[in-house]
């Protein structure tokens, strides 16, 4: 009989991307026919062990997937022990869904989620690349020598950034702000945000309007929508 890598089998039992479901299994959640499990690398078969996560066995769902339009004051996460409204409050599904990866409470735009976690593990990967594309208004006006820094790539304390595509798209002398275009293939925890706090002009307003060829087109904020068979061929 085949058998599988742990995390590989409760990521494609669509409970948790496959990093995160490393952490479950560090953390002690998870069990293999009763037993607790806590080391990586255990390998299973996934037609006759009994997997369970937090004592619930896991059982394999239809894979689902939605891009949203998230709206600012938003968690991108399953749920809050505080209450506060999440992503999935905005989806009507039974399926177990999570972002693939995540926008910061504030930042708005685009939003994949997904019970697929081959799928979510794969897109989240560096090595995979996704471009993402950004609209950031920013403090003060910066000059074209810091937004040809930014494109080179800037210093954050994880490391430089890879190189991104720049555009400023308008500017408020009165106000002194800008509004600029970032497209990024990374995705680091605040990235676009750390990059613009790098260069002197902290965010203001930060939305992501594209993630590879999936936009928000026929979306307003608050909506989501199934992507298509084509779409889910396409990003596979
Ligand atoms: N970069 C950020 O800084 N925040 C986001 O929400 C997404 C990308």
């Amino acid at each position: 009989m085949e058998r599988e890598r742990l995390q590989k089998v409760i990521a494609q039992a669509g409970v948790a991307s496959r990093r995160k479901a490393e952490e479950l299994i560090e953390a002690g959640r998870v069990t293999v026919n009763g037993k607790k499990v806590t080391q990586l690398g255990m390998k299973v078969a996934p037609q006759k062990d009994k997997v369970a996560v937090d004592g619930v066995l896991l059982t394999k769902e239809a894979p689902v997937y939605y891009v949203m339009y998230k709206p600012a004051g938003v968690l991108s996460t399953v749920s809050d022990d505080k209450g506060r409204q999440t992503v999935v409050n905005y989806i009507e599904t039974e399926a177990r869904i999570y972002p693939v990866g995540r926008l910061d409470y504030d930042t708005t735009g685009l939003l994949l989620l997904t019970n697929d976690g081959e799928m979510a593990s794969r897109l989240m990967h560096p090595r995979y690349g996704v471009e993402k594309e950004y609209v950031a208004k920013v403090e003060g006006i910066p000059e074209r020598q810091l937004l040809k820094q930014l494109e080179a790539g800037v210093k954050l304390e994880d490391g430089k950034t890879a190189p991104a595509r720049v555009k400023l798209l308008s500017l408020d002398k009165r106000k002194q702000t800008a509004v600029i275009r970032l497209i990024i293939h990374e995705g680091k925890n605040r990235q676009v945000r750390r990059m613009f706090e790098a260069i002197g002009h902290p965010v203001i307003k930060l939305k992501r309007e594209r993630y590879g060829f999936l936009t928000l087109a026929g979306l307003q904020s608050g909506q989501a929508r199934q992507l298509k068979p084509f779409e889910v061929r396409q990003l596979k």
